[in-house]
């Protein structure tokens, strides 16, 4: 693909962040790690001092901030590649009430909703796929790629087991 203005500043925007020549072969497309090489040569951007380290202080508050901005930036390209499924409301029973540890069932979706030290904590609920332990939008939540994990509940087997130990508790 030829190097047009637009492209040569994107390149150049990207070198000046830091990113290795991969990394801009991989975000730009249609162009190769080689040619990138190649290209930053001939504009004399080799000359980079360091990869980009973050301008923050060490302080731990920076930190978290650094984090949370890759884990957003890991999302939106996460999200641009895979289209996320609808949506899915957690049921409701028959009863009224939300899916809870006891009225959760094998073929119902296991995701925890909610605080599970509270009282108005449930399961989605909704109907899994034969063996699957989530429904289709939480099955999707679920195996996301590592980066986004860390907004992942803690596994449900667990959440139904510290309840049912509190449940014996009081
Ligand atoms: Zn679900």
């Amino acid at each position: 693909m030829a190097w047009n203005d637009e492209r040569v500043e994107l390149l150049k925007k990207l070198w000046a962040e830091g990113l290795s020549a991969s990394q801009i072969a991989s975000k730009m497309g249609g162009v190769t790690r080689n040619a990138v090489i190649g290209k930053v040569h001939r504009l004399g951007l080799s000359g980079r001092a360091a990869p980009a380290k973050p301008q923050r202080g060490c302080d731990p508050e920076s930190r978290t901030e650094e984090v949370e901005d890759t884990q957003t930036y890991a999302m939106k390209s996460v999200d641009s590649l895979a289209a996320e499924p609808e949506f899915t409301a957690p049921a409701v029973l028959a009863s009224g009430d939300l899916t809870t540890v006891a009225t959760l069932k094998g073929n119902m979706c296991k995701w925890p909703i909610g605080d599970p030290a509270k009282d108005d904590f449930h399961f989605c609920g909704q109907s899994a796929p034969a063996g699957k332990p989530y429904c289709p939008y939480h099955a999707h939540m679920a195996f996301q790629p590592a980066q986004r994990r860390a907004d992942r509940p803690m596994p449900p087997q667990r959440l139904a087991r510290d309840a049912a130990k509190r449940r014996a508790a009081s």
